[in-house]
């Protein structure tokens, strides 16, 4: 079945629409900054790398006064809109390897190893029904040039010694776990989950509001001094702190201090009415993320009341150059993605598709977050996690909270606060190269899935990232 119709766009997520409905995730309401204050800490952005920094600041300090800014909601940006694949960075381990080296590759495979693990104690000791469930990711082939692509990878495990959180799999036992025409063999990476990804973050502010931390909702910092103290400037009000924190995610694209080190691009997402017979039928019951080799990268999970939720990453609806509208919902995007479901899943037919929407991600050249500090030592930053940030963002919250702190630890001296990814290269070269290359990665992506054959012009330009000495697209 393929449809016409556009899907209904979500009011930010459908994950968003099925939390707020509910008085647990919902939560007071926190009116926006109106007067003049100060604080020891002033956190810009309510996605999950503010809503962790301050989580993991109250826990060190109790008695620290913490300030959110958010110019939504929290959890009202990607935060509250992902796909819920909760991992940590076993997937990415050769471009780990390869910028790292195998000392600080080890390091960071298992500090963030640990974060779904660690996410799902958080909910449970705390009371948050986040639908977390430690059903593993499943990478799958699904044409013939993907087949054996983990080879690689497995390699980089096997000369690090950790093999054992890989578990390859035939086709007929990816068949088994989740049955689809379009699927060949694959490797499941058993450490990881998935999560209801708004709940997860609605739950983050309840418990933050609890703690005491004053969160202000529909308040823009507009400006930001970088002096002692830092002063954030919003329409109605300033904010004065010992130290600020940014987690502005994609919108930190349009700050200069980082825009050479991070681009835009859009995951888009759909969700299907429940038909848990169907599921059934496919034996997609054991809660697995699944997630093809592509590198715009089609993923999908269930959730408990028997949904698929199906997102497309790598797409690009304007040149980058700045986060409109289309971020939010694109409707060829839409129709791209229920069609993409229905052809991966053909006995879905018939299941209506509830809603769509979409998010910015923003990207870094080696495809994990950076961490560091500005100005006079005061502004730290979390970013580019590159569609990564729902596990890795709990390890961003102890990054930050240790900078924030003034605090040197294990944390702090990770490789990716000490490292940066290569710069983007300048405008006017930037935005439409990127839009060539990605196009060119979409095309390759979409004719190996047909099983036709990629022009060498393709290919080439698909893999001029890679040769310019960026960890991104094909190799
Ligand atoms: C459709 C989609 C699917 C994804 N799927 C997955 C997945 O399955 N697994 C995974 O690990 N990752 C996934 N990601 C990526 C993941 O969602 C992000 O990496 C993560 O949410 C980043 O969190 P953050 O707090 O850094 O940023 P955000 O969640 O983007 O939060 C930044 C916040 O800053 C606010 N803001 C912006 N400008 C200002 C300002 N001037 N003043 C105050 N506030 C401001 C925004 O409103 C926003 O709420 C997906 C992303 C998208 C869009």
């Amino acid at each position: 079945m393929s449809t016409t119709d556009a899907p209904r766009p979500a009011e930010r997520s459908w994950w968003l629409e099925e939390a707020l409905a509910l008085p647990e995730f919902a939560g007071p309401v926190t009116p926006p900054l109106q007067e003049d204050t100060s604080a020891d800490v002033v956190i810009l952005g309510g996605g999950y790398t503010g809503l962790w920094t301050a989580w993991f600041l109250k826990e060190r300090r109790p008695d620290l006064d913490v300030v959110l800014l958010e110019a939504d909601i929290c959890g009202g940006g990607p935060s509250g809109r992902n796909g819920g694949f909760c991992d940590g960075w076993w997937e990415k381990i050769r471009d780990i390897r390869e910028t790292f080296g195998d000392a600080d590759a080890m390091e960071l495979l298992m500090t963030c190893g640990r974060a779904p693990t660690e996410i799902g104690t958080w909910c449970r000791a705390n009371g948050v029904d986040a639908w977390f469930r430690h059903g593993g990711d499943l990478a799958v082939a699904t044409n013939e040039k993907h087949e054996g692509a983990w080879e690689g990878a497995l390699e980089d495990a096997r000369a690090l010694g950790v093999e054992d959180e890989y578990q390859l799999l035939s086709a007929g036992e990816v068949q088994q776990r989740c049955a689809s025409p379009r699927f060949g063999s694959g490797v499941l990476i058993a450490d990881a989950a998935t999560v209801h990804p708004a709940r997860l973050a609605r739950g983050l502010r309840r418990l933050l509001l609890e703690s005491g931390v004053r969160i202000f909702e529909h308040t823009t910092v507009t400006r930001l001094g970088m002096g002692r103290p830092v002063v954030a400037e919003t329409p109605d009000g300033t904010v004065r702190a010992g130290d600020a924190v940014i987690g502005l995610g994609a919108w930190a694209t349009w700050w200069k201090a980082f825009r050479p080190r991070l681009t835009l691009r859009g995951s888009y997402m759909v969700i299907t009415a429940p038909a848990p017979d169907r599921l059934e039928e496919l034996g997609w019951t054991g809660g697995e993320a699944v997630r093809d080799l592509r590198s715009s990268i089609h993923y999908l999970r269930t959730t408990p009341d028997g949904r698929i939720a199906f997102g497309l990453g790598g797409l690009q609806p304007n040149l980058a150059r700045r986060i409109d509208q289309r971020y939010d919902y694109e409707p060829r995007y839409a129709r791209r993605v229920a069609n993409d479901l229905y052809r991966m899943f053909p006995s879905f037919e018939g299941v209506p598709i509830e809603a769509a929407w979409g998010g910015p991600i923003n990207v870094s050249g080696f495809t994990m977050p950076f961490f560091g500090t500005l100005g006079r030592g005061s502004v730290h930053y979390g970013l580019g996690y590159t569609g990564n940030g729902v596990g890795p963002s709990h390890l961003a919250g102890k990054i930050l909270a240790a900078l924030a702190l003034h605090v040197e630890d294990g944390f702090t001296r990770l490789a990716v606060v000490t490292r940066k990814p290569k710069r983007f290269p300048p405008e006017p070269i930037r935005s439409p190269g990127a839009f060539v290359v990605n196009a060119a990665i979409r095309r390759k992506d979409d004719r190996e899935d047909a099983g036709r054959r990629v022009g060498a012009l393709t290919r080439a330009i698909a893999r001029l990232p890679r040769r310019l000495g960026y960890h991104l697209g094909p190799r």
